[in-house]
């Protein structure tokens, strides 16, 4: 697309510019996690060289620097995702962690025996995982929602399975086995039919396509910033503030708390309600650096661009023979999951890694979607904004020769 240099973006993003194996080095595991681009590195460097200390704003200089480049993030956040207020915007350590705060929180409080939780075959193990936990501690059931052979939601069924007794659905915007961009806001909308709250794990759409949690109206919005270029161990998750209002905190200690006594104790106001002890402070430098690095390129450019990329891949894989494509729906996300007639994906993916072609093997964390199209498996490679043409010609020619051998 017009305003788009990828050859440009390229030069942004130093681990890109390596031999593996004596071959350029092709990162097609994006959906496992991004890379990052320089000014990433160095936000995160330069708050540990010049800024570094814990967030108590009132003691000394650095304190006042590190909280407010830590809450000067915050609000990066909440403009990228469109939330109305910081206060709605919480630090976690990533998407799992997210799903699990909110499952242990609201979950814990609000189901009811009898309850039902509705969620869809295609949601990663994080998505799947702490709702049995919780529903098993509170006797609801789960649900789900079935998708077509293409891998999207058949909305006859999800229609059907929601009512009086779902309490709520969780379900992932993008998934990460088959690429299915969800109806969410679709979704949503059905689901309040019968006033279900509903979050949305962002995980796989945050980086490739644009978000607003407002117009979606999610009750709840999960994400882990390692998806969208910035470091691991810092995450989000979005809540409507009246809903965090009346959620118990999860964990306990310092920062979620107003007033200790031994007889009771105040609990802080949201967000720092739900952000015990010393949080990833120059992780979330990093993220609020990558959300400015994401914005200056326009998710609208990448989604159009990452599109076009994808549908490509599509076209030069599916010419493959004995390759079968898994996950064809019509909106989808950069996932390009498939196996090979005659080879395990492990043999494949090794195959890959000789020609410096990074993608990634097995279930992915989340078996029922995989299973659905009868395989345990994949080999998957996964697009990003700074991938090109030519990586997928090297792609598909080195598939061709495997599968000539
Ligand atoms: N949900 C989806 C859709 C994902 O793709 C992932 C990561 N593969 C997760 C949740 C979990 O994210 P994290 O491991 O960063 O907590």
């Amino acid at each position: 697309p017009e305003g788009f240099d990828v050859a440009t973006i390229r030069k942004d993003f130093p681990v890109l510019h390596q031999n593996i194996h004596g071959k350029p080095l092709v990162w097609f595991d994006n959906a496992a996690t991004t890379q990052k681009p320089l000014s990433v590195i160095n936000a995160v460097a330069q708050f540990y060289a010049t800024d570094n200390s814990n967030i108590h704003r009132g003691a000394h200089t650095l304190a006042a620097r590190a909280t407010d480049a830590y809450e000067g993030a915050r609000e990066k956040i909440r403009q990228f995702i469109g939330a109305a207020s910081t206060s709605e915007i919480i630090y976690v350590r990533g998407t799992t962690e997210g799903i699990n705060l909110v499952a242990q929180t609201w979950g814990r409080k609000f189901l009811q025996p009898g309850d039902e939780i509705v969620l869809s075959i295609l949601e990663h193990h994080a998505n799947i995982v702490p709702w049995q936990m919780v529903a098993h501690e509170r006797g609801a059931r789960i649900k789900v929602v079935p998708v077509n052979d293409r891998g999207e939601i058949i909305m006859e069924e999800y229609t059907k399975l929601l009512g009086p007794r779902t309490k709520f659905v969780s379900l992932t915007q993008a998934s990460n086995g088959l690429g299915t961009i969800l109806p969410v806001r679709e979704m949503i909308q059905l689901a309040k039919r019968f006033d279900a709250k509903v979050l949305i794990d962002g995980a796989q759409s945050v980086a490739h396509i644009p978000v607003n949690v407002q117009d979606l109206d999610a009750d709840f919005f999960v994400f882990s910033g390692h998806k969208i270029f910035a470091p691991t161990g810092i995450g989000v998750v979005y809540g409507k503030r009246e809903l965090l209002e009346l959620m118990p905190p999860w964990q306990g200690g310092g920062n979620m708390i107003q007033d200790v006594r031994f007889e009771e104790t105040v609990y802080n106001e949201p967000p720092a309600k739900f952000e015990a002890g010393t949080p990833s402070i120059g992780d979330a430098v990093g993220l609020g650096a990558a959300l400015d690095y994401v914005r200056k390129i326009g998710l609208d450019n990448i989604a159009r661009y990452e599109h076009e990329l994808t549908e490509y891949g599509t076209e030069r894989l599916i010419g493959i023979p004995g390759l079968r494509l898994i996950g064809t729906a019509q909106n989808k996300v950069g996932v390009l999951s498939f196996v090979l007639n005659n080879l395990p994906n492990e043999e494949v993916g090794k195959l890959l890694d000789q020609e410096g072609i990074a993608v990634r093997t097995g279930h992915h964390c989340t078996q029922p979607s995989l299973r659905r199209f009868g395989v345990e498996g994949t080999i998957r490679p996964s697009l990003a904004f700074y991938n090109t043409r030519e990586e997928i010609d090297r792609l598909a020619e080195v598939i061709n020769h495997i599968q000539r051998r």
